[in-house]
């Protein structure tokens, strides 16, 4: 047995065998010389207009299975045949080399993708990958085989060096039981369509792979873990049919309620939103069919590195997760570090009591520069989908009233430069302490929505050290007094005319629904994998019982 190790991009489990394609697929360009120029252009142009015909198609088969914002990958590869420095290039290297068009092409895509690859842009970084597909596409084109896709007459593993985004979109699903790629990101417009059609895949398992696997081996793909086994063993394929087996009835489970609504047998709905704590927790979210993110933990941001997060480096996650979720609302938290997540070159210091420390948003109005950096990159992201920005561990309206003052001078900031953002941003707060959710009635009219935070809620209310599992006894999360501070709020959100979620474990407490439906919370966010189950709750319960 062999094993690699990659990024899965969809949850799932594949067992099967093999269908290799990098070697069938490359096939080497030739430069050879010509005569005719002219004709070499007009075999350009036709080859043109036979991969803008296939792009529409692809367009139209990706609008129906995966939605607009995907499909719009191929409405770019249409317009970047049409780029005016991109054929010019072509020309010219025909022209001023009397070469074939072939060579003409596949010369200019290394041209062109070194040149985006080199960018610090990462969205132009991906155009890299961009401007190789549609290059294929129109060598391939000149070709007899112009219409070949990668596919495979019986169930079986792709196994690839790549996919473009068009191989994967023209999978045939029912051929296909997983793909794995020795390169690529899990940010790629081939991850993100591999996820949205539920497609197993694994993806970056590394060049050896490619020299380790043959058509036709077995080979099993774990999509939770981004593990691959060429020839596994007895105790992997066991472990491998458990994990399918619990894959197979949560599928189950979502095929019955995939689409569904969170609404209640009486009428009434909830939205159901997930928690992430990074881009990586985007295929569960996708897979578990979330109506949103309710909860993007983005102190992981900062927890990862050794050093802050760049404004770009944050722009780009934030970013990529409102690409991703294609117009969902996406709450993003600003940094809530401090107290059990510590970090070293924030520079704290040591503290008796951190939990009651300088943690989360006291960082933010005491260091305002750093809080400015991960503002502005919130504010550049939103253009890219529906954003709402929430600020954790809130107690007063003065901490409030400076927070959004902050927040106007970085808008000024960037309107200044000519820097857009969305004027469309929800603003909220976490109802996280009892002096939040006392001092409601005030703060609901500052902003859109309040997120409460029952982790913290429930240890600040009880006393109990969330950390300290010696306290559990006394922890009483149902307790009496979190939930009428959850009920205040509520009442006093909606007075104002503002939306209130609970993004804190007890969302996920099913036993404790129908009481939050009852309050008029209108919005749940839990883990991704928690979805379908409060959905089938919800679906459940009749509230005029
Ligand atoms: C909470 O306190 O309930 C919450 C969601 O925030 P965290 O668990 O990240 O402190
Ligand atoms: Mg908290």
């Amino acid at each position: 047995m062999l094993k690699f190790t990659g990024k899965g991009v969809y949850g799932a489990i594949a067992v099967g065998r093999a269908s290799v394609f990098f070697q069938k697929k490359k096939a080497k360009i030739r430069r050879t010389g010509i005569a005719d120029v002219e004709a070499e252009f007009a075999r350009v142009e036709a080859a043109k207009e036979k991969a803008t015909q296939q792009l529409s198609e692809i367009y139209e088969k990706a609008l129906r299975e995966v939605g607009e914002t995907n499909a719009q990958i191929f409405e770019i590869h249409m317009m970047m045949l049409e780029d005016e420095d991109y054929n010019e290039s072509i020309r010219n290297i025909i022209e001023t080399q009397l070469v074939n068009a072939e060579y003409a092409i596949s010369l200019t895509a290394n041209n062109f993708s070194s040149m985006f690859a080199a960018m610090d842009d990462a969205y132009m970084q991906a155009r890299a990958a961009d401007v190789k597909d549609i290059s294929d596409r129109l060598i391939t084109c000149m070709t007899a085989d112009c219409e070949k896709t990668i596919h495979s007459d019986q169930p079986s593993i792709i196994c690839n060096d790549d996919l473009t985004p068009s191989e994967t979109v023209l999978l045939d699903k029912e051929k296909i039981l997983a793909f794995v790629t020795a390169y690529g990101s899990s940010n790629s417009h081939t991850a993100i369509l591999a996820r949205t059609m539920n497609i197993p895949a694994v993806i970056g398992v590394g060049e050896e792979f490619l020299s380790n696997i043959k058509d036709g081996d077995m080979i099993a793909v774990d999509g939770f873990t981004g593990e691959v086994f060429i020839d596994p063993d007895q105790q992997t394929l066991e472990q491998m049919e458990c994990k399918q087996k619990e894959a197979r009835e949560k599928k189950e489970l979502l095929k019955r309620l995939k689409g569904k609504e969170n609404i209640t047998l009486d009428g009434q709905k909830i939205n159901i939103y997930a928690n992430i704590s990074g881009v990586e927790d985007l295929g569960a979210v996708l897979a578990n069919d979330a109506g949103g993110i309710g909860l993007f933990r983005s102190e992981f941001l900062y927890l990862e590195g050794t050093d802050f997060p760049t404004e770009q480096q944050q722009f780009e996650a934030y970013k990529k997760v409102l690409v991703s979720m294609a117009g969902k609302k996406v709450i993003i938290r600003t940094l809530d570090i401090g107290a059990d997540k510590k970090v070293d070159y924030f520079d704290l210091g040591e503290e008796e009591n951190p939990a009651l420390g300088l943690r989360a948003i006291r960082i933010c109005l005491t260091r305002p520069e750093i809080f400015k950096t991960q503002l502005r990159a919130l504010f550049r992201a939103s253009v890219f989908g529906r954003l709402g920005i929430m600020f954790p561990m809130i107690t007063s309206v003065s901490e409030l009233e400076k927070i959004l003052e902050i927040c106007s001078e970085v808008k000024c900031e960037l309107q200044e430069g000519g820097i857009e953002f969305s004027n469309d941003i929800e603003i909220g707060i976490m109802i996280e302490t009892p002096a939040a959710a006392l001092i409601s009635e005030k703060l609901a009219p500052m902003v859109d929505f309040f997120s409460v935070g029952t982790n913290d809620l429930i240890q600040y209310t009880l006393a109990c050290d969330r950390q300290n599992p010696r306290l559990e006894s006394f922890c009483d999360t149902h307790h009496e007094a979190v939930l009428r501070l959850i009920s205040l709020s509520a009442e006093n959100a909606h007075k104002a005319g503002a939306w209130i979620g609970i993004c804190g474990e007890l969302a996920a407490d099913t036993s404790l629904t129908e009481a939050f439906l009852k309050m008029g919370i209108d919005e749940l966010s839990v883990s991704p994998s928690f979805v379908l189950k409060l959905r089938n709750t919800v679906r459940n319960i009749d509230l005029r019982s």
